[in-house]
């Protein structure tokens, strides 16, 4: 027989029940944790609401008791946002049974979808009426769109489209206390005071639960054009970079960085695929798209011509067909995986200007091997929004014990870099527990200021994510 939490003697839980709780231990367990296993902890319930007056209810019991509330979209969080602590005083709320896209306006080019759908149905939706929804990341097919507005996540396309931030025209968000922001309205002009759906956008959920967004559409492209190339150097990267720009003006959609290392161990995992030219030091996949009556293949092949002749480029590929092409970003999304499968390693999501982005990693990784000569730092990412990952796997053989603080000398490593050169330690994935030292050390005291203001001003008793970001109300460890 299935075993039963302890909610089950709960009084705040059995008020619950009837929001989705989830009751039994080895189902739960699925929401204690993240998708990279790092951040693990223990809920004293986890409701799984299906319409936005049950989000609302959930939240006015669990502020009735004093009890925290976690929001949750699809585990993917890198930085513990959205995993309980490990005191058993959190109550989950997870947002996947509410994932009905409510319509489309095809005209208006924008969509009403709730906040549990997954980024992936939210993608298929647009194209089902012959637009674009262009947020896109590894993640896709597992975490949720209301997730990615609290994060405000980037992925490959930022270049072209923004952040998250830009595809918002409006939000529905629970507040801490259980009111409701009604803001779906959708308009693409809207000068009438402070735009407060901003706040809840990289909010990470400390400022309310979103349950729906109206979301900005683009038309479909109808031409896309993939090309792997070869390159010399980092610095011949951010030239051709900037030759990509002035070439290919607003039609080059991504520009992501991947050095020979990166390659290696992609290839390791995708099994199938080959090296699809002479190794070169550095790799450059490059995406540019149109709709509309731009011919896009004769402005790609001039623009390769002249990176050619201007030595920035060794080789390359363009891909012939989608499979090609997707086989090419299956180097990208490998390279992930092969880090995953190396076992515990840093993972870092830093941003600094463009034009010292090789200066940034041929330092960095010259203090990394200095330190430890048998670790593997691996620098990739998105460069033309000059954000690195610059990751570090641990020399084989490590012994456990020593992982954690191995981690920690080597961001601490990165950051300094990072601090020297004017940078952000966190691009796109926030925060969370994870980065919220880090954080606090590092922002002007103003800005904490007037977050934390902002912080009491919407969550007085610090109910909603309580820790995330900035620092509890409540000392951790305490119940
Ligand atoms: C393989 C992989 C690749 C990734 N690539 C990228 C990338 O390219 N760019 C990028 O930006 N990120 C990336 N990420 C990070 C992650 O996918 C994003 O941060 C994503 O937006 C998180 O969405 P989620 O639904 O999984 O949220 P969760 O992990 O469940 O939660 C994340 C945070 O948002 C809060 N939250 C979740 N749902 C809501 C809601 N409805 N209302 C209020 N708060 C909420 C949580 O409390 C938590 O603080 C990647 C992650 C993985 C695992």
């Amino acid at each position: 027989m299935a075993q039963t939490s302890a909610t089950a003697s709960d009084e705040l839980a059995i008020g619950l029940s009837s929001f989705g709780l989830v009751e039994e231990v080895a189902e739960r367990a699925r929401y204690e944790q993240d998708w990279s296993g790092d951040h693990v902890g223990r809920a004293r319930a986890v409701a799984r609401p299906r319409s936005t007056a049950e989000v609302q209810e959930v939240v006015r019991r669990c502020a009735a008791m004093h009890v925290p509330v976690i929001p949750q979209g699809g585990h993917t969080g890198l930085v513990g946002g959205g995993t309980p602590a490990d005191s058993g005083r959190e109550v989950v709320v997870s947002l996947e049974r509410m994932n009905r896209i409510r319509g489309i306006d095809a005209a208006g080019f924008s969509m009403v979808a709730e906040a549990g759908c997954i980024l992936a149905a939210v993608q298929d939706a647009a194209r089902a009426h012959d637009l674009y929804f262009p947020l896109s990341l590894s993640a896709e097919g597992s975490c949720q769109i209301g997730g990615n507005i609290a994060t405000n996540a980037g992925g490959i396309n930022v270049l072209r489209y923004g952040m998250t931030r830009e595809l918002v025209l409006g939000l529905e968000v629970v507040l801490p206390d259980g009111r409701l922001f009604e803001g779906l309205g959708g308009l693409r002009k809207d000068n009438t005071g402070y735009d407060l759906k901003q706040l809840f956008i990289g909010a990470e959920g400390t400022l309310g639960i979103v349950t729906a967004a109206s979301l900005k559409l683009h038309p479909r492209p109808t031409q896309v054009e993939t090309a792997l190339l070869g390159l010399p150097s980092l610095t011949s990267a951010v030239e051709l970079f900037a030759q990509a720009r002035r070439d290919m003006g607003d039609l080059l959609s991504a520009f992501e960085l991947m050095p020979r290392a990166c390659i290696e161990l992609a290839l390791e995992v995708a099994t199938d695929l080959h090296d699809p030219f002479d190794p070169a030091p550095v790799y450059i996949l490059l995406e540019a798209a149109t709709g509309g009556l731009i011919e896009l293949r004769p402005i790609l092949e001039r623009f390769l011509e002249r990176a050619v002749e201007a030595g920035h480029v060794l080789d390359g590929v363009v891909a012939a067909s989608t499979a090609q092409a997707r086989d090419f970003w299956r180097l990208r999304e490998g390279l992930i995986e092969a880090q995953v499968r190396r076992g515990r390693h840093l993972r870092t999501d830093v941003s600094i200007p463009i034009s010292v982005i090789p200066a940034f990693i041929e330092r960095t990784e010259a203090a990394l091997l200095a330190s430890a000569p048998d670790c593997l730092p691996l620098a990739y990412g998105h460069l033309g929004d000059g954000n690195i990952h610059l990751n570090v796997v641990p020399p084989k053989g490590m012994v456990p014990e020593r992982i954690d603080g191995f981690l920690q000398h080597c961001e601490a490593i990165v950051f300094a870099e990072i601090d020297r050169l004017g940078g952000s330690i966190s691009a796109e994935h926030g925060i969370g527990t994870k980065k919220r030292a880090a954080f606090l050390a590092r922002k002007p005291a103003l800005q904490l200021d007037l977050m934390r203001r902002i912080k009491q001003a919407l969550d007085p008793d610090d109910l909603m994510n309580p820790g995330r970001i900035l620092e509890p109300a409540m000392p951790e460890g305490s119940s």
